[in-house]
């Protein structure tokens, strides 16, 4: 299966006219996948006018057309899945399995969405007045921008796209440059699926000059960004320029609590399998292992044990549990940050250094005894490097959990419903699992609090972040 074909998406037509490109690189081999066309001013402005004139009609299609056609592009997705899953292994390079599920995985968020958008209930409010209903409708908020990474190029475009799309907007999509043909594939299997002209677009090219076009566009009303939270920072500076609603779904280190009370061997065994998936280059990875003192060398000895059982290699060959790095600035940034906590009197349990190339591969990592200043512990790592340090009691655990500037994931392991709870209350994280890793469930809220950002892409509240709220009070 040759690597798919990569142009603009504007007004419906793909529009191939080559002026600058940028090289899609397999990061597994290093080789040259194809050439990315670099959108000019005038595709951008083009797709932003298609957004706008496409609004009218696509807001006042029923919900429930709506909702026919992204539940049609959730079954192409599924037919599609293992093409599509080979064209993201050759540009993310996770292994094919995964990028296989994510494909699936992004079908059923396509289902959960096209349902919700058959439910944005308005509400009536009783009045003061038995002449006047007040009525409180949720409209589409307009023309939406958004922008995805490329650690999960099909999953996070579909949370934005389906909800936005479910809630009536219609939406100027930037996929990741790293990442185009699997952002494309999104793209046509919406418009196969009956998608409208103009309700879709997609433009590729540099991110920061797409990003500040689109958003200071007066016709674009709402944006949505996943990303680092520097950038994220920064769109938020666009944004507020124009009083624009802003999704911000940014970094984040996090923090898992394992008590001494817990199943010591299964947390092992599952947080390998969850912190070295996509090569650790997952936002929601569990990253800060803090571990109770007695039971700290035992779970350390237990993960770096699941951690050298590991296959890293090419995501499209049997057998691969681990692909490289997305890109060649991941193993120098990789590189600084081991480098220093080991600087700084970190063992080195596992791994620890880059594996020679073709490729950007990095060795599956466990680090133990870090100082609590290295930078690791203070910046996130996107990389497979698992930091373990001990601690005393709850208290103390929560202290470090709850140092960092982040809050997006958390996660505990206990065998006490009393400790869970605990956690519950006063974890600073927009999620947490006990004694699991599962967070990103279409049906269940995805976010994060303090600079890892704002706004929900999950659940009932995934919707929202599209719907303007009107009230409508009449009297006779
Ligand atoms: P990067 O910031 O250069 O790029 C990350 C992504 O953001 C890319 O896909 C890029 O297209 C996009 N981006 C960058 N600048 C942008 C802008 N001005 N407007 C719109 N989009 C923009 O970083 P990188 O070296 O590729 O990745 C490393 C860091 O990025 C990680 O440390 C991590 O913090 C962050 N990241 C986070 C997520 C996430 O899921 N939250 C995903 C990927 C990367």
């Amino acid at each position: 299966m040759p690597y798919p074909p990569l142009a603009q998406f504007i007004a419906g037509e793909m529009r191939r006219q080559r002026r600058q490109t940028r090289p899609v690189v397999n990061p597994a081999t290093g080789d040259v996948l194809s050439k990315l066309p670099i959108a000019s001013s005038g595709d951008v402005d083009d797709a932003a006018a298609a957004a706008a004139e496409a609004f009218p009609a696509w807001r006042t299609t029923s919900a429930y057309d709506r909702y026919r056609i992204l539940r049609h592009a959730g079954e192409l997705l599924r037919k599609r899945a293992a093409d599509i899953g080979r064209a993201t292994t050759q540009e993310q390079g996770k292994p094919v399995t995964e990028a296989t599920a994510e494909v699936l995985a992004a079908a059923d968020i396509f289902d959960w969405f096209a349902e919700e958008g058959r439910r944005a209930y308005g509400r009536i409010v009783p009045a003061r007045r038995d002449d006047v209903r007040n009525m409180v409708l949720h409209q589409p908020v307009g023309p939406v921008a958004a922008f995805t990474p490329w650690n999960f190029p099909i999953t996070i475009p579909a949370r934005k796209l389906a909800a936005g799309l479910a809630a009536g907007c219609t939406v100027v999509f930037k996929p990741a440059e790293e990442t185009p043909a699997t952002g494309l594939a999104l793209a046509h299997a919406l418009a196969d699926a009956g998608l409208p002209a103009g309700v879709l677009n997609v433009v590729m090219g540099e991110p920061a000059e797409i990003s500040t076009q689109l958003i200071r566009d007066p016709r674009i009303r709402k944006v949505s960004f996943t990303g680092s939270t520097a950038v994220g920072r920064e769109i938020a500076h666009l944004a507020a320029e124009g009083v624009k609603r802003v999704t911000l779904e940014l970094g984040g280190h996090a923090p898992v609590l394992v008590f001494d009370d817990a199943d010591i061997e299964t947390a092992a065994a599952m947080a390998a399998r969850s912190k070295f998936r996509n090569a650790g280059q997952i936002c929601i990875a569990p990253t800060r292992f803090l571990v109770q003192e007695p039971v700290y060398e035992r779970f350390t000895a237990a993960l770096a044990e699941h951690v050298r059982a590991l296959k890293v290699g090419n995501g499209l060959d049997e057998g691969t549990t681990m692909g490289p790095l997305a890109h060649e600035r991941r193993p120098p940034a990789i590189a600084a940050l081991v480098d220093d906590a080991r600087d700084r009197g970190a063992r080195v349990v596992v791994g620890g250094k880059p594996i020679n190339g073709p490729g950007h591969f990095w060795q599956p990592t466990v680090l133990a005894d870090v100082d609590h200043d290295a930078r690791i512990m203070l910046e996130e790592p996107f990389g497979p490097v698992a930091i373990s340090v001990p601690f005393t009691d709850l208290d103390d655990a929560l202290v470090r959990a709850n140092a960092l500037p982040y809050g997006l994931a958390s996660y505990a392991f206990t065998g006490s419903a009393a400790t869970a709870h605990a956690i519950g209350e006063r974890i600073e994280a927009g999620m947490l699992a006990v004694n699991h890793f599962m967070l990103t469930s279409p049906e269940t809220p995805f976010g994060g609090v303090k600079e890892s950002g704002y706004g929900s892409e999950g659940g009932s509240e995934g919707i929202e972040d599209y719907l303007v709220t009107k009230l409508v009070s009449e009297a006779w």
